[in-house]
């Protein structure tokens, strides 16, 4: 039995704005969003930065927005993506303002700001916690359609496929007791990133790559896995159990990040200094923390107006001085974490993967827009517009599945076992030491070692969530080594020590 016309796996902005999209042009059919855990639990919700749009065409271009992303991306963006996706921006971000965002205005402008690899101010925001704006607008938006159905606390533990054709008929599911089967004509993978393959990550605890790890295991295509984009500055606590982010958009605000000697050391790496890309601040951080034997750089917005910084980032400026830290007085300790995956489910321009009726948008997919580094702010847009040409995709296509579903009974859940916590830390680190910022070419044939052998000793057949979760971490670092090892130059986010001179990068 059909459970449901089109499900989407995951409440984040790729799922929720599918979701969405598809009730609005399919009145008549059913859309089931399952999330793992609640709708704040997403990298969605976390976002803190913005939304990167042209959307003043005289003191900005599509041109320069193009030539940013295209030059954040080294050489590996699909040009035609990225000039798709530049050019839908605006209309995504009016329909956002349309079901109810409220981005922050000046004098009745659109208050816009800028962010590392980027020429101009574009950036829309909700002061910063834009993610969390988004998110909110989108669950009440979904939570006004009779057609969408929002579940929970479901977390899918395997794509089902037909066995007679590359087609992709459900998911099985669990319920925290029971797992079963829920069939439907098309599935969208919106299961966001896997930032909890390493262990310091900016990334909720949810985002361990299900999605890709699941869409391999039915044969689906994965692209650009080697691209793990670390974000320069989250904050660098004694106990750091959950890194918080400290947006790009505070060094646009003018911050200026400082080693132990109190050096403005970015200019020795790039002209941009602190607002050089990504990749290129991360590397460096990682650099003089390693040249000063620290376990941090600084932030410095001592100079800057105090006021201006908490009207602009209330909740940085109310999470750090929680911790006691005057910024106007003392530097803020911040060190680089995995951040972003570049890589994951190939797609093409509407969203379709390699495997029939299988849809991927949002942080889950590799559509060709980031190449080997995304550009800052660009991946809520990239979701927004891959989930809006994926539902347009369904409404001019829409074929019901010929498949016979059949009913099986739940399966009962089992009981979890300590050694997967400890196996999935042991992963962590492994990827941390060895597949992190700085790769070598003997780290990674001995972390490929290392891994293979704790994929040989994970129990097969069992039904547990957090076996699940191992078993994807797993997975996705096998897939990021794997295809590390296939990388010939360095790359964008992609750096291999021996490479290092060969590529005259930093
Ligand atoms: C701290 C932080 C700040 C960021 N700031 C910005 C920013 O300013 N601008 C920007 O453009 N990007 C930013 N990003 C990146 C951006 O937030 C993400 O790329 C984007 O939100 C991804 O959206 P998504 O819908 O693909 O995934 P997510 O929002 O992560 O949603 C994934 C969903 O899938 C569900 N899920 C996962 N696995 C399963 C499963 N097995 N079963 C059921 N459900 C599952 C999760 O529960 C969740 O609901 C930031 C990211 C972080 C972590």
């Amino acid at each position: 039995m059909r459970n449901c016309d089109i499900l989407v796996i995951g409440s984040g902005v790729a799922g929720l704005s599918f979701a969405l999209h598809c009730a609005d042009f399919f009145k008549d059919k059913k859309i089931l969003v399952l999330s793992k855990g609640r709708f704040e639990d997403s990298n969605t919700f976390c976002a803190q930065g913005g939304i990167a749009a042209v959307m003043d065409r005289i003191k900005d271009s599509y041109e320069q927005h193009i030539e940013d992303t295209l030059r954040a991306g080294d050489g590996l963006c699909n040009p035609e993506i990225v000039e798709m996706v530049v050019r839908d921006a605006p209309v995504r971000m009016l329909e956002l303002m349309d079901w109810g965002v409220e981005f922050d205005f000046e004098n009745s402008e659109l208050e816009l700001a800028k962010e590392g690899g980027h020429s101009k101010h574009r950036i829309l925001h909700c002061k910063d916690h834009t993610g969390t704006n988004v998110l909110n607008v989108l669950v009440e938006q979904c939570k006004s359609r009779s057609n969408i159905e929002l579940r929970e606390n479901h977390h899918v533990i395997e794509l089902l496929k037909s066995d007679e054709k590359n087609e992709c008929i459900g998911a099985l599911v669990s319920d925290e007791l029971h797992a079963y089967p829920i069939y439907a004509d098309y599935v969208m993978l919106a299961t966001g990133g896997a930032g909890q393959v390493y262990a310091c990550t900016s990334n909720p605890e949810v985002a361990t790559g299900d999605g890709i790890a699941m869409a391999k295991k039915i044969g689906a295509h994965l692209h650009n896995m080697a691209f793990v984009q670390f974000h320069p500055t989250v904050l660098h606590t004694a106990q750091n159990n959950k890194p918080f982010l400290i947006s790009e958009a505070v060094r646009g605000f003018g911050a200026i990040l400082r080693n132990a000697a109190g050096e403005d050391f970015m200019y020795r790496y790039d002209p941009r200094g602190s607002l050089a890309t990504r990749d290129i601040v991360s590397r460096a951080i990682f650099y003089e923390m390693k040249n000063e034997q620290t376990p941090n750089v600084w932030l410095d917005l001592r100079h800057l107006d105090k006021n201006e910084f908490e009207r602009k980032f209330p909740s940085i400026y109310a999470h750090i001085s929680n911790l006691g830290i005057e910024v106007d007085k003392e530097m803020i300790p911040v060190k680089p974490a995995a951040h972003y995956f570049c890589g994951g489910v190939q797609t093409d321009s509407y969203g379709q993967t390699s495997v029939s009726r299988l849809l991927a948008s949002g942080e889950c997919a590799a559509t060709g827009l980031h190449g080997a580094n995304r550009l800052a702010s660009n991946s809520l847009l990239e979701a927004l517009v891959f989930s809006h040409r994926a539902a347009k995709l369904l409404r001019q296509s829409f074929v019901a599945s010929e498949q016979s579903f059949s009913d099986i009974s739940p399966v009962m859940m089992e009981p979890c076992d300590v050694r997967y916590k400890e196996i999935m830390t042991r992963v962590q680190e492994i990827m941390t030491e060895q597949v992190g910022i700085i790769r070598t070419k003997n780290g990674l044939e001995k972390a490929k070692d290392s891994i293979e052998r704790m994929m040989a000793i994970l129990p097969a057949n069992k039904m547990n969530v957090e076996l699940k979760e191992v078993e994807n971490v797993v997975t996705v670092a096998h897939s990021v080594i794997e295809n590390s090892l296939q990388q010939e130059k360095n790359c964008g986010g992609f750096f291999i020590k021996e490479y290092e001179l060969e590529n005259n990068h930093l």
